[in-house]
């Protein structure tokens, strides 16, 4: 059974549909790419599974049961993160963003998966009373991927970690994600960098709201509409 598992999904906002006849699984421990020009409706498909969005048709299930109805808090409850363009509270510390990700774990556990992480991201843990805005837009990123993984997801929902990154540091977060996702976390991440499919087992092509084409990485590396559409790709 996918972890994550979406059928003919279909949504947009108010009376505007942004999306159709979705179709993408996402396996246990699976880095799966969705790649997309501008509008092409990645992050509204990002906002639907965890449920920012309605779903308007279509099923989307995680283990097996239907997300449709939940609450996104109860989303997150069963071991799904959102790290949103944005990715943290600029006027929070960086320890306060860390400890936000797992607000709904106890004190005691959260202070351990902090320390943890600080572990992981020295540079974080050096200024960690410092407010979010005195980071670079890098070193930001880096706090979005350790807020989001407090939680310990088995999803990790990531929309554009590489906006607004210089190449140098899309390098980094490339890497940081390559070493700091441990313990079976799955990630769908929406990104019309064309380098985070050297993350990912999988990938879909998003134009216009429609899949219009998936596959490995190898298959989409190669693949003629993916090396016209995204410069970069030999
Ligand atoms: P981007 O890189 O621009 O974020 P994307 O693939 O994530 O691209 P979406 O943000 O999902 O694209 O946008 C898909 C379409 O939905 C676009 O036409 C956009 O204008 C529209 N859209 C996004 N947010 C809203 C909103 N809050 N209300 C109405 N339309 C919206």
């Amino acid at each position: 059974m996918a972890l994550l598992q979406i059928s003919g999904v279909a949504s947009g906002y108010g009376e505007m549909q942004i999306l159709w006849d979705i179709a993408l699984a996402v396996e246990h421990g699976q880095t799966v790419l969705l790649l997309g020009a501008n509008s092409a409706g990645k992050t509204t498909l990002l906002r639907t599974i965890i449920g920012l969005l309605p779903c308007w048709q279509g099923e989307i299930l995680f283990e097996g049961a239907p997300l449709q109805g939940l609450k996104p808090a109860a989303r997150i409850r069963r071991g799904i993160a959102f790290m949103s363009e944005l990715g943290v509270f600029p006027d929070l510390t960086i320890d306060e963003n860390i400890r936000l990700g797992g607000y709904f774990l106890g004190g005691a556990e959260v202070r351990r998966r902090a320390e943890r992480l600080f572990g992981l991201f020295p540079d974080l843990a050096k200024r960690r009373g410092e407010p979010a805005a005195s980071l670079s837009g890098g070193q930001r990123k880096m706090l979005g991927i350790a807020k989001a993984l407090v939680s310990e997801p088995k999803l990790l929902l990531m929309d554009e970690p590489s906006s607004g990154l210089a190449p140098v540091f899309v390098k980094q977060v490339i890497e940081t994600l390559q070493t700091a996702i441990t313990g079976g976390t799955a990630l769908l991440i929406a990104e019309q960098n064309v380098a985070f499919l050297a993350l990912a087992d999988r990938g879909f092509l998003i134009e216009g709201g429609h899949v219009r084409l998936s596959g490995t990485r190898a298959e989409l590396a190669k693949n003629d509409a993916v090396k016209a559409a995204y410069f970069g790709l030999d």
